[in-house]
């Protein structure tokens, strides 16, 4: 649950947004799934007096949470409500469309969804590449080493899992040739997965978190840079110009 909170909101600067998702989960306390069930789906129960964050609205959160607690009350939690989208040969993208979908369709109630709903919980039309429930998903079905990914989801193999492409992640890959796109779609991050599980088959996204953190601590910034560039274990590989 707080997982899904925390990768649905983290959109912008890490500055702006984790105060939000520290504030909305200190309210929810030391067991936010017992707390979220207890709404029993009434949004008017959450607590989200007061916060917001950019277009998504405290009505937004409020929706989401009861949806997410509504969800995870369902026999299997919400493990099982993904679980469900899982097709043979698909990989977790094609398997999130729909329990994004549920968890949209539930929020709004049966009306139509509002902006800050479908950033929340996005469609993955337009070619969007998912990256924050691709995240989640991470989180949940990796058991990494690092101490980030907790894999306590067992109903998908990390060989299926899709990288999370975030600007970063984009721009390091070109400089590398795991991508030739132009654009940071889904298309992309499959097309990177795959080039990642030429390395690794059976765990192409370990290695989102070096590729990530080589342009978030700024130790690359997507161009040639000597300062930078000379200490670079990459740059026998480095594409860019
Ligand atoms: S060689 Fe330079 S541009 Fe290429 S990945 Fe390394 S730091 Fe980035």
């Amino acid at each position: 649950m707080v997982a899904l909170v925390a990768a649905s909101l983290a959109f912008g600067r890490i500055a702006a947004f984790l105060p939000v998702v520290e504030a909305l989960l200190a309210r929810l306390g030391p067991s936010p799934a017992r707390d979220l069930a207890a709404l029993d789906g009434d949004a008017s129960r959450a607590p989200v007096r007061g916060l917001r964050y950019r277009w998504v609205t405290a009505a937004d959160l409020a929706a989401f949470l009861a949806a997410l607690g509504g969800a995870a009350g369902e026999p299997g939690g919400l493990e099982a409500g993904f679980a469900r989208g899982i097709r043979e040969g698909e990989d977790a993208a094609s398997a999130l469309v729909p329990f994004l979908a549920g968890l949209r369709a539930r929020a709004a109630g049966g009306g139509p969804s509002t902006p800050g709903l479908s950033f929340l919980l996005p469609s993955g039309e337009g070619g969007s590449a998912l990256k924050r429930p691709l995240l989640f998903l991470r989180w949940m079905v990796r058991r990494g080493t690092e101490g980030v990914d907790l894999g306590t989801w067992t109903c998908l193999p990390p060989s299926r899992l899709v990288i999370p492409l975030d600007t970063h992640v984009f721009r390091i890959s070109r400089a590398l040739g795991l991508t030739a796109r132009a654009t940071p779609n889904l298309a992309a991050a499959r097309e990177i997965t795959a080039s990642l599980a030429r390395l690794d088959p059976s765990d192409p996204v370990r290695y989102d978190f070096a590729l990530c953190h080589l342009g978030i601590s700024g130790r690359c910034r997507g161009r040639r840079d000597e300062g930078l560039c000379a200490p670079c274990a990459l740059r026998p590989i480095c594409r860019l110009p």
